[in-house]
């Protein structure tokens, strides 16, 4: 709890928008800039995993090795330790990759996802400002994840906070980004958002005022991802905190508590979003939502690192 907290106040997501590149990213490349596997190098059993898990069926290219090119140099920057590297890669596997595979199939992330996951094992503080940042994406053909070398897999909460948080956030702006984003949307907390000052909001005055986090504030497509990204990932007891009560097998609301404020404004925004996710790719959000929640709830070293849940 205390590590939320402590980050909570001083977080912010450097997020470079998104850019329309779409096409280039649907092609088969194989990154013909990689190095080949090479059976004589000590990290190729990794790589190898790497390469039939992530590249492979998906497309993807995990990036554990520090490479200045690939880095941003504003930051002092340590590179993730190969035993950690490794437990972030199962990770993201088990909780991001197999749970939109199990819901929308191979072919879904292959087309949508970003090319290239690079992992720093040290946090990126920018000192001037007070703040954290926990991750970046560029043009959503690239996420670069901070802080991996504290990567905890008993902490639920620092992985949602450090990774999946993130992760589902930046995916779901490739998604608005692909297919035209709800024009209506942008209506509904229109003259409250506060691009300026978001981050010295706390989450009870977010709440009020209809917003899913802090962050949510900054503007409506920010607001949009992180409802729907807050939706899959957070806790019975974080929506409790919202004034929402979440099913018991994690598929629906229940039930509101209507005397609270915001509560309406966001349930609104979260029909919003169910509704356009359904409608443009037949993407259901309470069943991604039940799929991540069981997906947390299994979760333990062994099964993460066997690739063995469900089985
Ligand atoms: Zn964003």
């Amino acid at each position: 709890m205390k590590t939320y907290f402590k980050h909570s106040l001083m977080a912010v997501f450097a997020i470079i928008a998104l850019t329309g590149c779409r096409e280039q990213l649907d092609q088969d490349s194989v990154f013909p800039h990689l190095p080949v596997l090479d059976s004589t190098q000590a990290t190729y059993p990794f790589d190898k995993y790497l390469y039939e898990s992530y590249q492979k069926p998906y497309n993807i290219a995990f990036q554990y090795k520090l490479a200045d090119e690939s880095t941003d140099v504003d930051y002092n920057l340590v590179p993730v330790n190969y035993d950690k590297a490794q437990i972030v890669a199962h990770a993201i596997k088990y909780l991001w990759i197999d749970a939109y595979s199990a819901q929308m199939g191979p072919d879904f992330l292959k087309s949508y996802a970003p090319r290239i996951i690079n992992v720093i094992g040290s946090p990126a503080i920018n000192a001037a400002q007070g703040t954290e940042t926990l991750g970046v994406a560029e043009g959503g053909i690239k996420i670069t994840l901070y802080n991996m070398n504290d990567i905890d897999l008993n902490d639920i909460e620092w992985l949602n906070f450090y990774i999946f948080h993130t992760m589902h956030h930046e995916f779901s702006h490739i998604l608005h980004q692909t297919k035209s984003f709800p024009k209506e949307y942008e209506q509904i907390s229109a003259g409250k958002y506060d691009s300026q000052s978001w981050q010295y909001r706390s989450d009870e005055e977010a709440y009020k005022l209809g917003f899913v986090t802090p962050y949510s504030m900054s503007e409506a497509h920010e607001d949009f991802v992180e409802v729907i990204s807050c939706y899959i990932t957070d806790p019975r007891e974080t929506w409790a905190k919202r004034g929402f009560t979440m099913a018991e097998d994690h598929t629906h609301i229940v039930s509101i508590d209507e005397s609270k404020e915001g509560v309406d404004i966001l349930t609104t925004k979260i029909n919003m979003c169910k509704d356009w996710l359904q409608e443009k790719y037949n993407y259901t959000l309470d069943s991604m939502r039940a799929e991540v929640q069981r997906r947390q709830d299994a979760l333990s070293y062994d099964v993460v690192m066997n690739d063995s849940y469900g089985k």
